[in-house]
């Protein structure tokens, strides 16, 4: 139960230090600002995307937020064995157990994430259940609150009925623009997305051929 979930009150209450040493040595110079999470892995289920970030941005951190609290342990034993086998990488990603529907805003600052990732979310077929999927039109302005504009958001699924979904909510969002398409052909990450995780995999095996799509945040409305 949620209850059981630690999360911090506050952003700046976080000991990001614990979950990322290497990037908080005790010897800094003074007035050196704190490393910060930048990539955000929402459901991450077993890791497989945070190894692949880990590899590809070595020099960015990224978190992983898991609900299910076995799955968390596995993918936090999972990141610590790499680390141990080869010392000096896997050191930029990290899990927590956490719901990021609800306590997203605890861990994050207003514009701190430049990537947010839903890989093959939980689809919650009925439609008395469509008010659990993590994509939701009131999802989707926190969502907006933790990315910096620019930010992207990158979706994949398998079910072409909940990409419909997500094209349509992010469509019909103010603060997120579909990327152009000049831009997601550059992107080094979007080959490798749709079969980076476990449950990508599990797709693959399946013959379920799995859809992408990315969003991009704007800017800031003014102020009037
Ligand atoms: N992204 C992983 C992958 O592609 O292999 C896992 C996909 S799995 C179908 C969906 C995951 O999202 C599950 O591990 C589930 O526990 C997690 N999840 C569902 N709702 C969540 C929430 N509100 N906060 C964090 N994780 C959540």
């Amino acid at each position: 139960a949620d209850h059981t979930l630690c999360y911090p009150s506050r952003p700046q209450d976080m000991d990001w230090a614990s979950l990322f040493p290497s990037f908080f040595p005790p010897e800094a110079p003074p007035g050196t600002p704190p490393a910060r999470v930048e990539f955000a892995d929402v459901g991450c289920g077993y890791g497989g995307l945070l190894v692949a970030l880990s590899e590809l941005f070595p020099r960015s951190l990224a978190l992983g937020l898991e609900l299910r609290g076995k799955v968390a342990a596995f993918t936090r034993a999972r990141i610590r064995a790499l680390q141990a086998a080869q010392p000096g990488r896997f050191g930029n990603v990290a899990c927590v157990r956490g719901n990021a529907m609800k306590h997203l805003p605890h861990f994050f600052l207003r514009g701190q994430l430049s990537k947010l990732f839903f890989l093959f979310p939980d689809p919650h077929f009925k439609r008395t259940k469509h008010k659990w999927r993590i994509i939701s039109p009131a999802m989707l302005a926190e969502y907006g609150f933790v990315l910096r504009p620019g930010g992207l958001v990158y979706t994949v699924t398998d079910v072409p009925e909940l990409h419909q979904w997500m094209l349509q909510h992010f469509g019909e969002h103010p603060l997120f623009e579909p990327l152009p398409p000049g831009q997601l052909a550059a992107d080094p990450l979007l080959p490798l997305l749709p079969a980076v995780t476990e449950e990508g995999q599990r797709a693959r095996r399946a013959g379920r051929p799995p859809s992408t799509a990315v969003f991009r945040r704007r800017p800031d409305p003014p102020v009037l």
